[in-house]
C-alpha cells in the first residue's frame, strides 16, 4: 500500500523534529491510527450514553464479543483511561431544548480523548420524524458534530449516523457502520453524515472476512487507490477483478498476482466495455456482487482555455462510462442481488477547483448518479454509494507544486493528507453485504477538509 511521501509529518513526528515544532507553533499532524489484524479495533474504551431507541442494542453489539470495552461514564475524570471511543444515541431527542443532553454527556469526556479516538453521534434521519420540532433538533446534530469534529485534537474524529425510524429491528441494518465508524478503518473519513435505511442487516460469516465468496470488479486497479481497493477487498475474502486500460500492462497483471485476482485488460470507454465484463464474469464466476468504478482522469485547464478533447476525455472516463457499465451489468442480469456499486467522486466535485471544471462537473455527476440510481438499483437488492477523497498521498497529489501541496495536505481537522488505503477501507465498508441498508450516501474521505464543508 502507498508509502507516505509527507516527509513533514515524520519530520515533526521525530524527536528532535517534535521537539522543534512545539517550540516554534509549527503544526503537528497527530499520528492516525490504521487497520491492523493484530491490534484492537479501538485505541481505548468506549462509553455510551444517551436514552433513545438505538443504545440497548448498540450495548448488546459493544458488550457481545470482546472486540469493545464498554464502560459506563467516565468519572474518573482525567486519570480515567483515554476513551477509544464515545457513543451517544440522540434518538431520544425530541426538541431543541433536549439538545443540552449533548454538551451534558460529551463536555466530561473531551479531555479524554485517546489518539484516533472515535466520537460518534446516532440520530434520527430528519425528514422522516414524526413532528416539525423533532426534525428541528435532529437536523441540530449535524452542526454539532462537525462543530465537535474541528475541536477534537489528537487524530480523533467525530460523525453523525441518522438511522430511518422505520428501521425494525433495533441495530441490524446499523451495526456493519458502527463497526466501521468504530475502528482504525475509518481513521482518515471525520465529520460524517451517513444515513442507514431501514432494511435488515444482511448476516456476514465473519467480521474480518465479510466479502468471502464474492466477486468484485475494482477499475483503475493498475496504480494509486484502485490498486489499494483491490488490496482491501482480497483481503476481506472478495476474489477481485482488476480492470485498467490495456496500456497498464505489467502494472495491471502485478496487482492482480498480488491480490491472488484475476487481470482484466479494459477501456471502461469502449463500447464493448460493458458486454465484455458482463461475459467474463457471467463465464468463470456466474455473476458480479461488486463494482467499484474507480478509473477517472484529469485533464486540467481554465475554463477560458479548455478544449474539447479534455471536456470529453474527463466526462467520458469519469462520469459517462460508470453509469453506462452498471447499465449494461444490471441488463445482462451479470450484477446479482445483495450487490454493491460503489463510485469514486472526489471534493472537487462538492467544493469546485480553479482549473477543474471537467473534473468538477463529472466528479458531482457522480454524485447525482448515486441520488438517481439508489432508488432503482434498491428495487434489485443493490445498494450504490460514492466515496469522495479529499487529498490522498498518491502519484497524482505528490506531482502538484510544493506550495500548493502543502496548503492542500494540511488544509483539514487532521493536518495531513489520507493514504490510498483510507479511501479503500471506505469502499470495503460500503461493499460489506451487511451495509445493504446503506445506500445513496457519499462520505468523504477527506480528514474534514475545509474545502466544500
Ligand atoms: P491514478 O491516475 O493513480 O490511477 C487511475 C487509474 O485509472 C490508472 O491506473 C489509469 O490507467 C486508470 N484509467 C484511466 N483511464 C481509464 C480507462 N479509460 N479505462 C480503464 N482504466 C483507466 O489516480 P488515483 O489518484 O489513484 O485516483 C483514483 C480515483 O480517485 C480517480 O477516480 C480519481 O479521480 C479519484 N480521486 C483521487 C484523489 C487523489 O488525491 N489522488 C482525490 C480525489 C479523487
Amino acid at each position: 500500500m502507498a508509502g507516505n511521501t509527507d516527509l513533514y509529518s515524520s519530520f515533526v513526528n521525530s524527536g528532535p523534529g517534535a521537539f522543534i515544532a512545539s517550540r516554534v507553533g509549527l503544526p503537528q499532524p497527530p499520528h492516525l491510527r490504521r487497520y491492523s489484524a493484530s491490534a484492537p479495533a479501538l485505541g481505548g474504551p468506549v462509553v455510551l450514553g444517551g436514552s433513545g431507541r438505538l443504545v440497548e442494542p448498540i450495548r448488546e453489539i459493544l458488550t457481545a464479543g470482546d472486540d469493545y470495552t464498554l464502560i459506563e461514564n467516565n468519572n474518573g475524570g482525567r486519570s480515567a483511561d483515554k476513551l477509544g471511543a464515545a457513543v451517544f444515541d440522540a434518538t431520544g431527542i425530541t426538541k431543541a431544548a433536549e439538545l443540552e443532553q449533548l454538551f451534558e454527556f460529551f463536555t466530561p469526556v473531551m479531555r479524554s480523548a485517546g489518539n484516533s479516538a472515535r466520537f460518534v453521534v446516532l440520530g434520527t434521519t430528519p425528514e422522516l420524524t414524526g413532528s416539525a420540532d423533532e426534525q428541528i433538533a435532529q437536523r441540530a446534530l449535524e452542526g454539532f458534530t462537525r462543530s465537535l469534529g474541528k475541536e477534537l485534537r489528537n487524530g480523533a474524529t467525530a460523525q453523525l449516523v441518522y438511522v430511518s425510524p422505520k428501521a425494525k429491528t433495533g441495530l441490524s441494518g446499523l451495526e456493519s457502520t458502527l463497526r466501521f465508524l468504530l475502528s482504525a478503518k475509518s481513521t482518515y473519513v471525520d465529520a460524517q453524515v451517513i444515513r442507514v435505511g431501514d432494511a435488515n442487516g444482511a448476516k456476514v460469516g465473519s467480521w474480518d472476512k465479510p466479502l468471502d465468496g464474492k466477486v468484485a470488479l475494482v477499475t483503475g486497479a493498475a496504480r494509486g487507490i484502485g490498486a489499494t481497493i483491490a488490496e482491501v477487498l482480497s483481503r476481506d475474502g472478495a476474489h477481485v477483478i482488476c480492470a485498467d486500460i490495456p496500456a497498464a500492462g505489467e502494472a495491471l497483471s502485478e496487482t492482480a498476482n498480488k491480490v491472488g485476482g484475476t487481470a482484466l485488460p479494459l477501456d471502461v470507454t469502449a463500447d464493448d466495455a460493458g458486454a465484455k465484463v458482463a461475459e467474463h464474469v457471467l463465464e468463470r464466476h456466474g455473476g458480479l456482487d461488486i463494482i467499484v468504478n474507480n478509473a477517472g482522469i484529469t485533464r486540467d485547464k481554465l475554463l477560458a482555455n479548455m478544449d474539447s478533447g479534455r471536456w470529453n476525455s474527463v466526462i467520458g472516463v469519469n462520469l459517462i462510462a460508470p453509469q453506462k457499465l452498471v447499465d449494461e451489468l444490471v441488463e445482462r442480469d451479470a450484477l446479482r442481488k445483495g450487490g454493491a456499486v460503489v463510485d469514486v467522486s472526489s471534493i472537487a466535485g462538492i467544493a469546485g477547483n480553479r482549473g477543474q471544471t471537467n473534473y468538477g462537473a463529472s466528479k458531482a455527476g457522480v454524485i447525482g448518479l448515486v441520488n438517481a440510481y439508489a432508488p432503482i438499483l434498491a428495487k434489485k437488492g443493490i445498494t450504490i454509494n460514492a466515496v469522495a477523497p479529499g487529498f490522498i498521498e498518491t502519484a497524482m497529489t505528490a506531482a502538484i507544486p510544493l506550495a500548493t501541496r502543502e496548503v492542500g495536505r494540511r488544509m483539514n481537522s487532521l493536518q495531513q493528507g489520507g493514504q490510498t488505503v483510507d479511501v479503500a477501507e471506505t469502499v470495503a465498508y460500503f461493499a460489506n453485504p451487511a451495509s445493504n441498508a446503506v445506500t445513496g450516501n457519499v462520505v468523504r474521505v477527506c480528514g474534514q477538509s475545509l474545502l466544500g464543508a
